[in-house]
Order: C-alpha cells, then structure tokens, then sequence
C-alpha cells in the first residue's frame, strides 16, 4: 500500500513517504541572489511561507540561510529544499557537504538532483547515505518523467518523497502527474506562473482571469489554488513582497469542477524551459 499524499487543507501541509511533513505551498528563489534573495525571503517567512526552494545552480544557498538563520523562526517549522546539479554527480559527497556549508541550517530537509545525467544513480545514492547520517530528512527528483522513472526507481533504494516538474495551465502534465502520486510521491510544480517573460501571457489568459473575477482574486492565485485542487504543491518566485503574500492567500476560496476542467482544457503541451 502507498502513502497517503493527499493535502490537509486545515494544516496546509503533506506527509511525505519519508514521514516528514512538507507545506503545500512556498516560496521558489530561482533568479534571486544576494540581498533580493534575503529580504524576498525574509517577507515570504513574515508572510507565513514555510517553505524555501533552492538549488546549487541558483548561486543563492548562502543567502537562503542567512534569511532562515536570522528570521527568529524555529529551525523545525522551516521546509528548505535544494538541489544537487549533474555537474556535481562525479562527487556528490562532497556537492553534498558543500551544500550544508552554504545553507549553513543544521540539517537540508530535502534533496533533489536536478534533471537526469551521467552518474545521477551515484548521486542518489550518496543522498541516500546522507539521509542514514541525518544530515537530508527527504530526497527526491526534479525533471524527471515516466520513462526516466521507470528505469531509474529500481536502481535506488529510497522511493523519492518528491518529483519537481514543470507544471503550469499551458503545460500541465497530465499522464505524469498522476503515474507519480499514484507511487506515493509527491508531486511540486516548477514555473507555476509559466515562469518569467511568460507570466504576462498566463495571468492575462482569458479563462483564467474571468475565473479570477468571479471569486474576486488575481489570477496568480486562481493558477496556485487549481495546482492545489490537483495535489500539487506550489512554489512561486518573486521579490515583491505583495505577490510574496498574495501567494499565500489561496486558502479562502475554491474552483468548482467546472472551473477546474475550464482550466485543464487550456493544456497546450507547451514547455517553456529544456529540463
Ligand atoms: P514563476 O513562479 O512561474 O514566475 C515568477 C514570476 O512571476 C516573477 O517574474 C514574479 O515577478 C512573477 N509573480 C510572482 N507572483 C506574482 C503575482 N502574484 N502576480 C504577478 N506576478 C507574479 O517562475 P520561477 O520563479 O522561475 O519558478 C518558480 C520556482 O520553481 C523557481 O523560483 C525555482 O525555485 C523553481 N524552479 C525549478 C526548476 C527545476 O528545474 N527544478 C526550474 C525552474 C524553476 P515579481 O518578482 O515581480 O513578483
């Protein structure tokens, strides 16, 4: 039997198959660095954000510490993902402390490798050794799709907790999502917005935005509120302190079915990074 990864809409969290609670909803810190990454940071914590999305590639791990370090909030009720790059595979041992270094937060409570390449079985490998020692609580994939799952979950020991994948009203998923939760594993959206130099397009959509309007809220939240009706979590990027904390306001309304399906009909299998 799997776990069950349904949302608690009361707790805003999931329980991860690695026993660990992770909240529905954060922050995504692609493109913030130095002193923007800190205060984006520090106004998704005092906006309720619980929930830190990071990588290696993003050149901000230091940053993502010091906003949880001076922040006041307790280390436990913070989520902080990162992500090991494949350039990092050859020696994940050491990507892997470099990372506890930068973030410099005790314990990484996920990681993930950050698309498929050369020794990725390795690396996993090496975060499943990681997990043993108590310095990752949970690890999973980012970019990986069924094929690449099916040859790569027997090879492993730890069932991934997570997949991130590219996931937005014109790239929704729709065979993956529900292959990868129906193993357990839970499912988070990268570019819930469609990512930068598209986000005009998407909140502009014109379903979207009289979906918007009927419920009096934006579009960014009617796009956050449909990946949480389909279990998937959400973690958009911004360094505006307003969107930080429209973002979080996703709990006071909810798409009819009709909505949804309205929604879903606008999947046009379109990509809008490689990975
Ligand atoms: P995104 O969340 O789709 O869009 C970010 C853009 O949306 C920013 O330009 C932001 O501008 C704008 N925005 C945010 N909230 C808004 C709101 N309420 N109203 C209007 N505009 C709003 O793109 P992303 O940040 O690139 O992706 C999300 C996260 O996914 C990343 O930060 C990263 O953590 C992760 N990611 C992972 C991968 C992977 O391969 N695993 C790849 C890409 C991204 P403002 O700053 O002005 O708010």
């Amino acid at each position: 039997m799997t776990n069950d990864i349904s949302f608690n809409f009361e707790t805003r969290t999931v329980m991860l198959n690695s026993g660990y609670e992770m909240p529905i909803y954060g922050i995504g810190t692609y493109s913030l660095t130095g002193e923007t990454c800190v205060e984006s940071i520090t106004a998704a914590l005092n906006s309720g954000v619980r929930l830190i999305d990071t990588a290696y590639m993003y050149h901000n791990e230091e940053s993502v510490g010091e906003a949880v370090r001076n922040s006041g909030i307790p280390r436990e009720e913070i989520f902080v993902i990162t992500k090991l790059y494949p350039n990092q595979f050859s020696n994940p041992e050491e990507a892997i402390e470099e990372a506890l270094n930068k973030l410099d937060i005790d314990y990484i409570d996920m990681m993930l490798l950050h698309h498929p390449g050369t020794g990725d079985v390795e690396a996993y490998l090496a975060m499943e050794k990681a997990v043993a020692d108590r310095k990752i609580r949970s690890i999973g994939l980012s970019n990986w799709y069924i094929e690449e799952l099916e040859e790569f979950l027997p090879q492993v020991n730890i069932t991934p907790a997570l997949v991130q994948n590219e996931i937005h009203p014109y790239y929704q998923e729709n065979d993956v999502i529900p292959y990868i939760q129906s193993r357990g594993i839970v499912v988070q959206g990268w570019y819930p917005l469609g990512g930068r130099g598209h986000t005009a397009e998407l909140l502009g959509d014109e379903v979207i935005s009289e979906i918007a309007a009927a419920h009096g809220k934006s579009s960014a939240q009617v796009i956050l509120r449909w990946n949480l009706q389909k279990g998937v979590v959400v973690i958009p990027g911004s360094s505006n302190p307003e969107h930080i904390q429209e973002n979080t306001e996703l709990f006071d309304f909810e798409l009819t079915a009709k909505e949804m399906e309205r929604i879903n009909a606008l999947d046009r299998g379109e990509k809008h990074d490689w990975y």
